[in-house]
């Protein structure tokens, strides 16, 4: 499978190259050129793997020569073996909906299902290579705890984990933080996650920079991510005990990462009706969705933070199948977002999104408020983000199988948790220590010539 950028489709690459680089050099992000397409019988006959099986399935074609089955087959059986589950998910059905979790990894949030594989694709890339890479990476709270129990202690790699001071919960930070690895770095910056973010993506830009300390990104753009992803679709729609409803998902939404990971399903064959993308009050991706209007407005604080962000980076993969693979448009309308803050679809745009995607925003007082209903109601405990996935669904009118995303563990945020239904969340037993741990993280500007040189310090 080859790969193209989403802002010149005139250059192909490697898997090696999308999995290393992230972010394509023109600043555009990695699509292939072309999917796999299962036919419904194909489909069918996947139902019988486990998880293990189903994902060497799917993602073995997208990975070109990069290894062979066999590797592929190891790295993936020891990836899935630190989850809590044996199929890693679990699919809880309750009343009209089912419940897909996704948080029995080890730092208790989905990320863990893409990043586990990602840190033994990296160990698996540098045992035949001389090379050292920093990862550098920016998390709104999960994604950095996800990246670093994958590549903690791993030869020839040290990360850098960039997260908005004060603005993660107490949980989330102290995950990434107690770790004892010394190629483990935490910077806690002085802004929000789209800062972060910025700031990672402009130490990519200055390619000397970037080529000085070999960096690599396993931010939420990165593809190998959304291709592990895309097999807890599959794999939940076998659970699925009646096939002639149509199938919808809603998936809280942050980057587009996850929900875009449901879509590639959907266009290799997977039959999915809708997908709802369901945001916090940072709901730039519910307007675009709704009314065409996508336009960044300042990042506000809220209980689901790892969705607090307000550019949503995977979206332009959207954006380039909407203007039919046209590269050159794709550029111009990502500029044009960059210089002006904003995009508006118009209606035959709107109309092609709407084919596949719904959306619905849920307010603090929502979110409070479904937390508190559904353990009324079920004696089960959501965290705020899959409360909003959760909700999203009542927003809609959809008959069918209506599974929701859980994406994160409810621990990890407490404090809302006590304020909905006032009690606590206790962390599983094998992470109780972290709370008592010192922890480890310096507290930087957000400046990224002072970033740059605290990373460059550091780096291997
Ligand atoms: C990252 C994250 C999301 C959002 O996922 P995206 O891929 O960025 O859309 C939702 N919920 C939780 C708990 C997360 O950590």
């Amino acid at each position: 499978m080859r790969y193209v950028s989403t802002r010149d489709t005139s250059k192909t690459y490697e898997f090696k190259d999308v999995f290393i680089k992230g972010l394509a050099d023109d600043g555009g992000l990695f699509i292939p050129s072309s999917l796999p397409d299962y036919s419904e019988k194909e489909i069918q006959e996947l139902k019988s793997l486990n998880y293990s099986d189903l994902a060497k399935k799917i993602i073995f074609p997208f990975i070109g020569n990069f290894m062979d089955k066999d590797e592929l087959s190891k790295i993936i059986d020891k990836s899935y073996s630190v989850f809590r589950r044996e199929n890693v998910i679990d699919f809880i059905k309750i009343g009209d909906r089912s419940v897909l979790e996704l948080f029995h990894g080890p730092t208790l949030a989905f990320k863990d299902v893409a990043m586990q594989l990602l840190g033994n694709f990296y160990e698996f890339y540098l045992s035949k290579q001389k090379e050292k890479i920093n990862i550098v990476v920016a998390t709104s709270g999960d994604t950095g705890a996800a990246a670093i129990d994958a590549i903690k202690g791993k030869e020839n790699l040290n990360i850098f984990v960039l997260h908005p001071d004060n603005r993660v919960s107490s949980v989330q930070r102290k995950i990434m933080t107690t770790g004892k690895h010394e190629n483990v770095f935490n910077i806690a910056i002085k802004g929000n996650f789209d800062d972060c973010q910025n700031l990672v993506k402009s130490m990519f830009s200055d390619t000397k920079f970037s080529k000085d300390i070999n960096m690599s990104a396993v931010n939420s753009i990165n593809w190998a991510r959304i291709i592990a992803q895309c097999v807890y679709y599959f794999y939940s729609y076998h659970l699925i005990e009646d096939h002639t409803k149509p199938t919808n998902f809603s998936v809280p939404t942050g980057n587009f990462g996850d929900v875009y990971a449901g879509y590639l399903a959907k266009k290799m064959g997977l039959p999915i009706n809708k997908l709802i993308v369901a945001t916090n009050q940072n709901d730039i991706l519910h307007r675009a969705i709704s009314n065409g209007n996508y336009e960044a407005e300042t990042v506000s604080e809220t209980i689901s933070p790892s969705m607090d962000i307000q550019i949503a980076s995977n979206f332009e993969r959207l954006i380039f199948d909407l203007n039919d693979k046209n590269s050159e448009q794709t550029s111009k309308d990502m500029m044009k977002i960059k210089e002006e803050g904003k995009y508006s679809i118009d209606k035959e745009k709107l109309n092609l999104i709407n084919q596949d995607f719904l959306s619905a925003r849920m307010s603090e007082t929502e979110t409070l408020d479904i937390i508190k209903s559904v353990y009324q109601e079920f004696n089960m405990v959501l965290d705020p983000h899959t409360a909003i996935g959760y909700g999203a669904f009542d927003k809609h009118n959809l008959n069918g199988n209506n599974i929701v995303l859980a994406t994160a563990h409810p621990c990890k945020f407490p404090d809302a948790i006590q304020s909905a239904i006032n009690i606590k969340a206790e962390l599983p037993n094998e992470l109780q220590f972290i709370l008592n741990e010192k922890e480890n993280y310096d507290i930087l500007e957000n400046d990224v010539e002072k970033v740059k040189e605290h990373i460059k310090d550091r780096s291997k």
